[in-house]
């Protein structure tokens, strides 16, 4: 059997091995230290934005930014519903009501229509939602301009979920620097990794300082131990910081690579008029953290599913797109504005091998995969 083909597997520039051995001969080895301190830095100068405080994981800095903006039992909290499970739990673990969003057709992320029909008809009912959390899916920008202007026409804030959009822009400025707060991934899949991490960023510093603060479990000015507030164990590690530092080193290259994947396949399916991409419309720059397509009808009955089986022989992986929070169970009966699009998108996408790590030996086994299929 020919080696397994991932979707998105870790891929290390070679950097990262001297800031993680420095964090170790100058004993840095904890959820503090120059690591962590100049990975905040580092990313920061990268986005453009003020303020960044590294965590454990993107859903901690989602929980985090959800605790700052004072989001509590019953109040209601607008999401994507085309996402994955990770933006809308931390809504879940503040005992907080999400209510749905689906997609425009465009970029596949919230509608900005729907949204402001929602927002309409949550007030009707008396509980105006506390804060929208919308998400850049697969790297690919959302209507950022609409979504803001809404919030800020209902005075709404807004969080949003970059984690799979570090390095996409939208009018040249950085996903994850547009909303109060941003939030980002380092998971071992994302296009670059620490191997589990994520962050909250800010231009507003006094939310980065609070996260920081929540993140090292609420620690009062006190010589003991003393706290006010509930607090978490959600800072990054300075090891994990090392392995970051040299993943930045390589982001842009990151960029290309997968966006070269992207021009891969679309040249390689371009003969298929039933096989469809996600576009890039005017203005926005995606990383293409995933490369995904859309199957339709066909004479040949080729479903996304059997490609994804056919693949699965041959030892390739591809996955379905997101299945959509409304049809969740674990989300079954929260409020949910709907147009199709979403649940469209989940019965016929599928993501295919996008690794920056892709080797040409690889991309002729997916040809040939292909080719049998088609
Ligand atoms: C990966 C991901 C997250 C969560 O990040 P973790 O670091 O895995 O907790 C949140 N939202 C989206 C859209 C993601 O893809």
């Amino acid at each position: 059997m020919n080696n397994k083909i991932w979707l998105s597997s870790p891929h290390m520039g070679g950097g990262e091995m001297k800031y993680v051995q420095d964090a170790y001969d100058t004993n840095w080895v904890a959820p503090l230290g120059p690591n962590v301190n100049n990975f905040e830095k580092e990313l920061a100068d990268k986005l453009g934005i003020a303020g960044v405080a590294a965590l454990s994981s993107g859903t901690a800095a989602i929980h985090l930014a959800l605790i700052i903006l004072g989001i509590k039992h019953s109040d209601e909290v607008i999401c994507s519903s085309f996402t994955f499970s990770a933006t809308a739990n931390p809504i879940m673990y503040q005992s907080a009501t999400p209510v749905f969003i689906d997609s425009e057709a465009d970029t596949w992320n919230m509608d900005p229509e729907l949204l402001e029909t929602a927002i309409k008809d949550r007030i009707k009912k008396g509980n105006k939602p506390k804060a929208i959390v919308f998400v850049h899916l697969y790297g690919m920008p959302a209507k950022i301009y609409d979504i803001l202007e809404i919030s800020q026409r209902y005075d709404i804030p807004v969080i949003e979920d970059a984690a799979e959009a570090l390095g996409s822009r939208f009018n040249k400025q950085s996903c994850g620097s547009f909303g109060l707060m941003g939030i980002l991934s380092f998971n071992g899949n994302k296009i670059i990794t620490t191997s589990g991490g994520g962050a909250l960023v800010s231009n507003n510093l006094k939310y980065i300082e609070k996260a920081r603060f929540l993140a090292t479990q609420a620690r009062d000015k006190a010589p003991h131990y003393q706290h006010s507030e509930v607090g978490y164990n959600y800072r990054m590690s300075n090891i994990v910081a090392g392995i970051g530092r040299g993943q930045l080193e390589v982001l842009e290259s990151r960029i290309i690579k997968r966006r070269e994947n992207n021009q891969f396949y679309r040249k390689l399916l371009s003969d298929y008029d039933f096989i469809s991409f996600q576009n890039e419309p005017k203005n926005h720059f995606s990383n293409y953290w995933l490369t995904t397509i859309i199957v339709g009808t066909n004479k040949q009955g080729i479903t996304s599913e059997s490609i994804r089986l056919s693949m699965e022989q041959e030892n390739i992986e591809t996955r379905p797109l997101w299945k959509p929070m409304h049809l969740q169970p674990v989300f079954a009966g929260y409020p949910v504005y709907l147009n199709g699009v979403s649940e469209r998108l989940f019965n016929h996408g599928l993501c295919l091998p996008s690794g920056s790590n892709l080797s040409e030996p690889e991309k002729e086994r997916i040809v040939r995969c292909f080719e049998a299929i088609l």
